[in-house]
């Protein structure tokens, strides 16, 4: 052991290791020493937690990056809103003014019914669940004195949590049936507003996939005559012009024209033949990323449990499983009970009333307290 010349070190020393007690010949006052112990057990309550373990140390390490990202999420929360907002208004203006004329004047009047139809009942679903997506709060605890039952206190918010409660850092508060926090409505998905969440990406998507697919001739016919015109910019006119007719109604599909010079590409139809790559393009690419995370979102709902729970579900039945115990989730009434749940469906016209039209009823109960079944099976007729 090396020997302290200085009285602070070997004092520090001395503290440090027990051993070195033995073979020092300095020993610190009890009044020092006690301050000591006294300034160190401080320092180790602070950092004491029973329940620490990897997830802890991992959440403490990137603790900085999830509060830059919360912090940006909050400030850029309108901005994901303007955004979709713009990006829907632009696709629906290249329908009203490009595709429905066109519908007009090319289709069998039964097609003309159909898309009129189902294209405005998309639209009336879209506008309607994203409004109320965005506008209905997720449910929040009480934060005065009650007695409802809680699992847990929030640290943060320093208030008992009920079941299926979580924090939500962007929001700074305990959101009820907490799902996450969707930058796309600047909102917490949550007991109160999930159903209207999923409504609105269910309808996005199957708006989406329904421009892209009846939009994929089109697509195909503009992006072609977009090629052949940059390549024949500087040309003589009267040159070979294919597939225009599909787009803007003038010649049939593979109708060659090598006799009369072909109609002038003027301004108009540049934007036109853009606009269809521009709506294919957007409504393709929103439709399949949307449509996945919608059928991610029917498979938890399935399930009868949150985003949010399903990381802890799947942790609990891997515990479990190594003490050769089975996990069962005690919010999931059976598939089609859970759906009954999630879209408030009571009685059989509300599969009517209440999902294949806009409806703006509350999910059964106040997000505060479960039950294990909330429905009766006699009582709820398939
Ligand atoms: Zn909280
Ligand atoms: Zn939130």
């Amino acid at each position: 052991m090396r020997w302290c010349h200085s009285s602070l070190l070997h004092l520090l020393c001395c503290l440090r290791l027990r051993v070195c007690t033995r073979k020092c010949r300095f020993r610190p006052p009890v009044l020092l020493r006690e301050l000591w112990a006294y300034v160190k057990l401080v320092l180790q309550s602070l950092q004491y937690n029973s329940l620490t373990n990897s997830d802890v140390v991992f959440d403490s390490v990137f603790e900085p990056v999830f509060w830059t990202v919360d912090r940006i999420t909050r400030w850029f929360g309108m901005v994901f809103v303007c955004l979709v907002v713009v990006l829907t208004s632009s696709i629906l203006v290249i329908c009203y003014m490009i595709l429905l004329p066109m519908v007009f004047a090319t289709y069998h009047p039964a097609w003309i019914t159909w898309h009129l139809f189902y294209g405005h009942w998309n639209l009336v679903m879209i506008i309607f669940h994203y409004y109320k997506a965005t506008k209905t709060s997720p449910g929040y605890p009480p934060i005065v004195k009650n007695d409802i039952p809680f699992v847990s206190v929030c640290k943060k918010c320093i208030i008992p949590k009920p079941a299926r409660t979580h924090h939500c850092g962007i929001c700074n508060r305990c959101i009820l049936k907490m799902d996450h926090h969707c930058p796309w409505l600047n909102n917490c998905v949550g007991h109160f507003n999930q159903r209207y969440f999923f409504c609105f990406c269910l309808a996005m998507s199957m708006g989406c996939m329904y421009c892209s697919i009846s939009g994929r001739n089109l697509f195909l016919d503009a992006y072609n005559t977009l090629e052949r015109f940059k390549h024949m910019d500087g040309e003589r006119p009267g040159v070979p012009v294919t597939g225009m007719g599909l787009l803007i109604g003038i010649l049939p599909s593979g109708q060659t024209n090598y006799q009369t010079p072909s109609p002038p590409y003027t301004f108009r139809d540049r934007m036109v033949h853009k606009s269809i790559i521009y709506m294919w393009v957007l409504t393709s690419t929103v439709g399949v990323a949307l449509g996945g995370l919608t059928v991610w979102h029917a498979v938890l709902i399935s399930r009868g449990e949150t985003s949010i729970e399903r990381h802890i579900n799947f942790k609990e039945t891997k515990r479990l499983a190594k003490r050769g115990k089975v996990y069962k989730n005690p919010f999931n009434y059976g598939k089609l009970n859970n759906w009954k749940v999630f879209l408030g469906v009571q009685k059989r016209s509300h599969w009517l009333t209440r999902v294949l039209l806009p409806s703006g009823h509350n999910p059964p109960g106040d997000g505060l307290t479960w039950d294990v079944l909330p429905f009766k099976r006699d009582t709820v007729p398939v």
